[in-house]
């Protein structure tokens, strides 16, 4: 496991990545926020980081993020918790109640069911829309050919708060083009947000014009596999 200053060491790090990125993309570094991605770690490791400034976590297992999350708002009001992980359907209601920012609306049921759990909770967490940009048949996320329907409908027909997009490009591929599509399609629907880049590509992503870089590993060291 990752000690205390490790894991501020680390940040420390990742952030002047990020800002030197953005120095070279000639954005403003305020223009990329750092998600840290605690997944698989333990809720001492988010102690750790949020004692080190950080506030903004993503979590890809509701009920992993219910048990750590939750306990640590009243300390930390600005907490924000974002969900990364393919959701089904009966998670909405939790993924509502603890997220403040669902990335991973990616079909029709889903969003009809989001929506459902949001006028239930009354709690509207900002939505991303998960494009499977290198069509995986294991991955979540809706093809690129469905992408411009699925958007206008998550926003118009469903209701949900869709601020933006998130993809997660296939392990083999040169990121960038699949960064470069996320970016653009963002664009053309007018959404402010594009959530793409992990610990080994954020750079790259940033380049591309991503406005959330999602880091685990670099941060909280490796995860066991599996
Ligand atoms: C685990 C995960 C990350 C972080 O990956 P690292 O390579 O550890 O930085 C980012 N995004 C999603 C969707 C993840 O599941």
């Amino acid at each position: 496991m990752t000690d205390t200053t490790t894991i501020a060491a680390n940040l420390a790090t990742i952030r002047a990545r990020i800002a030197e990125a953005c120095a070279r993309a000639n954005r403003p570094p305020a223009s990329v926020t750092l998600v840290a991605v605690s997944k698989t770690n333990p809720q001492q490791a988010v102690l750790d980081a949020l004692a080190a400034g950080q506030l903004v976590f993503g979590e890809n297992r509701v009920q992993e993020a219910d048990g750590k999350f939750p306990p640590l708002r009243a300390a930390h009001p600005a907490l924000r918790l974002h969900i990364i992980g393919g959701l089904q359907t009966n998670k909405a209601r939790d993924a509502v109640r603890v997220a403040d920012v669902i990335e991973t609306i990616d079909r029709p049921k889903l969003a009809a069911a989001i929506a459902e759990a949001m006028a239930k909770e009354a709690r509207r967490p900002d939505c991303l829309v998960q494009v499977n940009t290198g069509a995986e048949p294991q991955k979540s996320g809706v093809a690129r050919a469905e992408a411009d329907a699925f958007i206008r409908a998550a926003r118009d027909d469903h209701g949900l708060p869709v601020t933006g997009l998130m993809c997660i490009p296939p392990v083999e591929d040169d990121p960038r083009p699949h960064f470069a599509f996320l970016a653009n399609l963002a664009a053309r629907h007018g959404l402010a947000v594009v959530s793409m880049g992990m610990s080994a590509d954020f750079e790259a992503a940033i380049a591309e014009g991503a406005t959330l870089v999602r880091v685990g590993s670099a941060i909280f060291g490796a995860r066991a596999p599996g």
